[in-house]
């Protein structure tokens, strides 16, 4: 059975905006082995800001900002926003035919008549569409219209201001193992990583990759001690499924996609990142009590 101090503790950590949807996660908690964070929402605002446009093929700015903003029109990817801020012009819905979201890679839609493909570079290897790999330190949004490759976006993200304390506090906590894990590009995620101070992270992963390096996780700790636990923080739709075969499922609550808050143990109402080491403390507090 469950001391009753864990009810208590479950009381401190809402009065912080932390929802711990059972006493068993605030216990798995006092366990922490390791902590692997997504990175786009949940380390960073989510929040992209265009930094150039590089055509191709002689293709115009506006040809590709207008196709992508037509293509991004219905999703609701932080880069969708970024790049329908960036496009001033109307969007004529019935210009749009048919939409697709390829999950870890971007969208495909039918506009103008035209097939158009608007992702990361997986996308175009996967459509075989010929493009220019092209690695920079900012997230890359390549755009392809009937097969041909018009050029990309790069756009770029802010660390949240709480990210690097959050590193600091869980590492005090005594945490050897901080991971980060996405969906974007190697240097976007190295530059970021470097930013926030973290040495492990694994770049261009799809969400089931993402399910394979938190079971990977999960394995290694629990060789070298069968009670460590592994604690995944996301944001997005992609990061339910990682959340759900995590030992503890930690979802951002104010951005976060209702499917990711539903398959979550815990929820961080105010999307702080400083949150998940203060659940940590409050739940190593609570078992202190119980004793
Ligand atoms: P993450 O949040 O870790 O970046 P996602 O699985 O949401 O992971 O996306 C993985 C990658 O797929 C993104 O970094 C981006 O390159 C591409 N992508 C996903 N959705 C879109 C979109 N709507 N527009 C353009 N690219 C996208
Ligand atoms: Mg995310």
């Amino acid at each position: 059975s469950i001391p009753l101090s864990y009810f208590a503790g479950i009381g401190k950590t809402a009065k912080n905006g932390i929802i711990v949807k059972g006493s068993n996660h605030l216990e798995a908690l006092t366990d922490t082995g390791a902590v692997a964070f997504d990175k786009t929402g949940t380390l960073t605002e989510g929040v992209f800001k265009i930094n150039k446009i590089v055509t191709k093929n002689g293709a115009t700015e506006k040809e590709i900002l207008k196709f992508a903003a037509y293509t991004e029109f219905n999703s609701n990817h932080p880069i969708s926003k970024a790049i329908l801020n960036e496009y001033k012009g109307e969007i004529d819905i019935n210009k749009i035919e048919e939409y697709e979201e390829i999950k870890g890679y971007g969208i495909k839609t039918k506009v103008f008549g035209k097939t158009v493909f608007v992702g990361n570079d997986g996308l175009m290897h996967l459509m075989n569409i010929e493009h220019d790999d092209c690695d920079v330190d900012h997230s890359v949004v390549y755009v392809a219209v009937d097969n041909k490759f018009l050029g990309y976006i790069l756009i770029d993200d802010i660390v949240k201001s709480e990210s690097k304390l959050a590193l600091d506090k869980l590492k005090k906590l005594g945490i050897q193992n901080i991971i980060m894990l996405t969906g974007d590009n190697y240097s976007a995620a190295s530059k970021i990583a470097n930013q926030i101070g973290i040495k492990e992270f694994y770049a261009n992963l799809l969400p089931q990759d993402k399910i394979k390096k938190v079971n990977e996780i999960k394995e290694k700790l629990s060789a070298q001690n069968k009670k460590k636990r592994v604690v995944f923080v996301g944001d997005g739709i992609n990061d339910a499924p990682v959340i759900a075969v995590s030992d503890v499922g930690v979802a951002m609550g104010g951005i976060g996609s209702s499917i990711t808050i539903e398959a979550a143990d815990i929820i961080i109402m105010d999307d702080s990142p400083i949150s998940v080491p203060k659940a940590i403390e409050i739940a190593k507090l609570t078992k202190k009590n119980a004793k």
